[in-house]
């Protein structure tokens, strides 16, 4: 990865992903000493030009939860095929992957049978923080060019600075930026510390997300019609903030998360 190399993470299938313990339909059969995988991914990023990813299939139809396993494997693999998918992300693209009698050496088991969700969610707990950050980060680029373009633009005759309208536009947002930081430091003090973070990782993801959308949203505002050009990037982020609320768990599921356990 340092060499700048991408990877993938196949979890999501037709079937649906807010869910994958009960939607992954991928199946990995034991056959002689090498794992026989059939089935289909969707909205795989980076499927197509990554040097290797991970995919979670189901190792048994009976155990549920338990019968979920995950594979490492090369795209070069026979039986492997992925193929991109036009959405508004233009980054990082997602792909349609197909299985078909996909064979992988009985090595490419990672962890256990029956660990694969387990696997899966510790990663993307800890994940959560630094996707929180760039969350963060793309959101406060945002806001210091929102805070420039309104101290040099006139309309009226009176700087956009000068507009209650804007001030409040823009005081919203730096007090939304200051509480994600923090939502994101605590949480990721708390991973650090080996403690259980998975609420926090969930609140963190959620209001970076949401803060992010809302950001962006004011910024594109502020520069009227450059807001939208591609001479910037803030059309764009405005895309990939949309992409935030629904990839790594739609906000709905974060809440779901938050909630169960305040009624634990
Ligand atoms: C650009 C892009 C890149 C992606 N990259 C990857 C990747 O690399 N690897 C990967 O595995 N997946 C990837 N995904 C898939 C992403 O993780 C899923 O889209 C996401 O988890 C939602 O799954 P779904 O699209 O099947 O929606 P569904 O699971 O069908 O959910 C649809 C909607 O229902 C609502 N919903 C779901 N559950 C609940 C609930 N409990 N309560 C209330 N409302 C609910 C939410 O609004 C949700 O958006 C990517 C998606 C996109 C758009």
């Amino acid at each position: 990865m340092r060499e700048g190399w991408r990877t993938f993470f196949a979890i999501t299938e037709p079937s649906g992903g807010s869910d994958p313990a009960g939607a992954i339909q991928t199946r990995a059969e034991r056959r002689g000493d090498k794992w026989v995988l059939n089935g289909r991914k969707v909205f795989i990023s980076n499927a197509h030009n990554s040097k290797w990813g991970i995919v979670w299939a189901r190792t048994s139809r009976e155990k549920g939860r338990a019968g979920i396993s995950c594979f490492i494997l090369e795209p070069g693999t026979p039986g492997f095929t992925a193929k991109n998918i036009r959405t508004i992300r233009t980054a990082s693209i997602p792909n349609d992957v197909v299985f078909e009698d996909c064979e992988l050496p009985g090595d490419a088991l990672i962890g256990t049978e029956g660990q694969g969700l387990d696997l899966a969610f510790d990663l993307l707990v800890k994940n959560r923080f630094p996707y929180s950050a760039c969350n963060l980060g793309v959101a406060v680029a945002a806001h210091r060019m929102a805070i420039a373009h309104a101290k040099q633009r006139s309309t009226f005759g009176v700087p956009l600075s000068q507009r209650q309208a804007i001030q409040w536009m823009l005081a919203d947002a730096e007090v939304e930026l200051r509480a994600c930081r923090w939502l994101i430091w605590e949480g990721a003090w708390k991973a650090d510390r080996g403690e259980d973070a998975r609420v926090e990782a969930s609140i963190a993801k959620l209001y970076s997300s949401e803060v992010l959308g809302r950001v962006v949203d004011a910024a594109v505002q502020i520069h009227g019609g450059y807001g939208v050009s591609k001479e910037f990037p803030l059309e764009r982020w405005y895309r990939e903030a949309r992409v935030r609320r629904i990839g790594e768990g739609p906000s709905e599921v974060h809440r779901m998360v938050i909630a169960r356990a305040l009624f634990r």
